[in-house]
């Protein structure tokens, strides 16, 4: 990779941010295209992130994604936030309009292509989402957008009803549950797709299972936000129960897909950035 007085500069911003796949996968499409630009790692603390975004600004940088922990905060700094990214009150991608910063989330849109690049269409299906952070809201709007309905369910209950509450003022058919193995038993069997966006099962704590496994069934969709190990433990016992079962990486290479588009205006090589993820993470 040539870094030259052209050279466009993308990035992400983050903290921690030394183990983020995101420059691994944005720098595999740039080299793949052939285009100039490169996409660098900032590794911006809580007090600095008014300063990062002015940053972008003064450095002229094309965009940023914005990850842990300043995906809500980063909002305040912003010119405009998209209407779904305030509605979830989360930005991961933030474009330079000439010198104005508008905010975006493509998690959402990032799930959604990656639900149908392995399973296709799922519009008009009953899930079941474990948790109720950031990640649970951007994929539950993405469902509910294509008319599924869906029951939240979570550690702390009354987060699951909040999250219950916005999707229903919005026209979703929605439920919430707390994360209990009575509760859930009849949620999972009446599911068509269980979505895991809690962090229980994460590395380094890879033999933890968001749910008691006996509750999984054979035909089941399961699909596991965690990447990190690639197979989880959950994953692990959804295939060994006869459901179909897929982590997080592609969500994440979908997700970065598209702030890449809305950066170049170029449709960026999905296999290449997926191969570079799979390699990293060895
Ligand atoms: P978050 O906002 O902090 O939410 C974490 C969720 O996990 C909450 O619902 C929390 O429940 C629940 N949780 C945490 N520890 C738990 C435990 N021991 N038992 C039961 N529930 C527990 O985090 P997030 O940003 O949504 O991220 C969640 C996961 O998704 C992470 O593993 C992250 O790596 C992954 N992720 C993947 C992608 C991707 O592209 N593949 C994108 C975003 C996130 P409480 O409300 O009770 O605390």
């Amino acid at each position: 990779m040539n870094v030259l007085g052209s050279t466009k500069v993308l990035g992400v911003f983050g903290h921690p941010i030394s183990h983020s796949l995101s420059p691994i996968i944005h720098n595999a499409a740039i080299e793949a295209l052939h285009i100039d630009y490169i996409y660098v790692p900032f590794h911006v603390l809580p007090e600095g992130l008014g300063d990062a975004v002015q940053g972008i600004r003064a450095l002229q940088i094309v965009g940023v994604n914005v990850t842990i922990p300043h995906k809500e905060r980063v909002i305040e700094y912003l010119d405009e936030v998209d209407e779904t990214a305030r509605t979830i009150g989360s930005v991961n991608t933030v474009v330079n309009i000439k010198g104005r910063l508008k905010g975006f989330s493509t998690d959402g849109h990032g799930f959604l292509r990656s639900v149908e690049a392995e399973w296709g269409k799922i519009d008009g299906c009953r899930a079941l989402i474990l948790g109720a952070g950031g990640s649970a809201k951007a994929v539950a709007f993405a469902l509910a957008g294509v008319g599924c309905e869906i029951v939240i369910a979570n550690r702390t209950y009354s987060r699951a009803q909040e999250l219950a509450e916005l999707l229903e003022s919005m026209g979703s058919k929605v439920g919430a549950i707390p994360l209990e193995r009575e509760a859930l038993a009849g949620a999972v069997s009446s599911a068509d797709l269980l979505v895991n966006t809690t962090s229980v099962g994460m590395h380094p704590d890879t033999d933890a299972v968001p749910i008691p496994a006996d509750l999984i069934r054979p035909g089941l969709l399961v699909y596991d936000l965690i990447y990190n190990p690639p197979r989880t433990k959950l994953i692990q016992e959804a295939v060994a129960k006869g459901a179909k079962a897929i982590n997080g990486l592609k969500m994440l290479v979908y997700q970065g897909a598209l702030s890449f588009e809305m950066w170049t205006g170029i449709k960026p090589p999905v296999d290449v950035m997926e191969r570079a993820a799979v390699c990293a993470l060895g």
